[in-house]
């Protein structure tokens, strides 16, 4: 039986902004505020293919940077559209828009044009999740049947670069709003999967909604996949890095340890087979 790996979330760069990255950070506080960090490492669609392969990946989906500038939007949204289209079948492309942007709407219309997977990863560094903002690009996801997915954080606990001020009760409404949009919520939504357990309302608005692992290995004991899948159900958690954050390496020593006693079916869900009815 072949088994397909598949990282749900990886971020590329065009080669021309990993060359002079500080020629972009002007007007770009999000931006800037992740990357002016020099050892934040950033990578090309050819150098994620490497990593791929040395860490047994069969597909990526590549995720974009939510920018203020539509130029550097255009940029690397085409970008995304070559390394896809580069790589033999080894990534799936979902583009980026910041939602709050006038041109967002049209802009994640062309990229979809252009053969894109889906949105993401959106996200809002300098606020909370703004709803209104989000709801034509949900929709457009919802009518294309492409998925969006979210940066998400824990809205408690310690400050890291790229922590969000986002709160479980926005995520939950936007959530609520969108129940034909298939979510991706990155970092694990947040904790929101906690509420599930609630008797009333959470648990029945999750048909459209996953969780991605990305830096679990930093946020979070492992213990946390087991109780994700506990709680929520193993077909709801899939395997994302933020490679090049993380290697695949890291993940994979993590959710074999005795304490998250996943099956080898378990761990096939999670490291590709739900990934795939999401994105073929
Ligand atoms: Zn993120």
């Amino acid at each position: 039986v072949s088994v397909t790996f598949v990282d749900v979330h990886t971020h590329i760069f065009p080669p021309e902004i990993i060359a002079e990255r500080d020629c972009f950070f002007k007007n770009e506080p999000g931006f800037s505020s992740i990357y002016a960090n020099f050892s934040a490492h950033m990578v090309d669609g050819s150098g994620l293919v490497q990593a791929m392969d040395k860490g047994g990946i069969d597909i990526s989906w590549v995720l974009g940077f939510p920018w203020i500038g539509i130029e550097n939007a255009r940029r690397h949204n085409n970008y995304l559209v070559q390394a896809v289209a580069d790589s033999k079948g080894r990534l799936r492309g979902l583009a980026c828009v910041h939602p709050q942007m006038k041109w967002s709407l049209s802009e994640a219309e062309r990229s979809f044009s252009l053969g894109l997977s889906g949105l993401g990863e959106l996200a809002f560094y300098g606020s909370d999740l703004m709803l209104d903002s989000l709801t034509p690009l949900c929709c457009l996801c919802a009518e294309a049947n492409k998925p969006l997915l979210l940066h998400t954080n824990e809205p408690v606990g310690h400050y890291y670069s790229g922590k969000t001020p986002m709160t479980l009760n926005a995520l939950y409404t936007l959530i609520k709003m969108h129940p034909m949009t298939k979510l991706v919520l990155a970092h694990m939504a947040g904790g929101l999967f906690f509420y599930s357990l609630l008797k009333k309302e959470i648990a029945s608005f999750l048909t459209n909604v996953w969780l991605d692992s990305a830096a679990v290995p930093f946020l979070y004991k492992p213990q946390i996949y087991r109780f994700a899948t506990d709680l929520l159900g193993v077909d709801k958690i899939l395997l994302g890095t933020d490679y090049p954050l993380l290697n695949v390496e890291r993940y994979c020593r993590e959710l074999v340890l005795p304490e998250v006693s996943l099956s080898s079916d378990d761990l096939k869900m999670i490291m590709g087979g739900t990934a795939k009815t999401i994105i073929p």
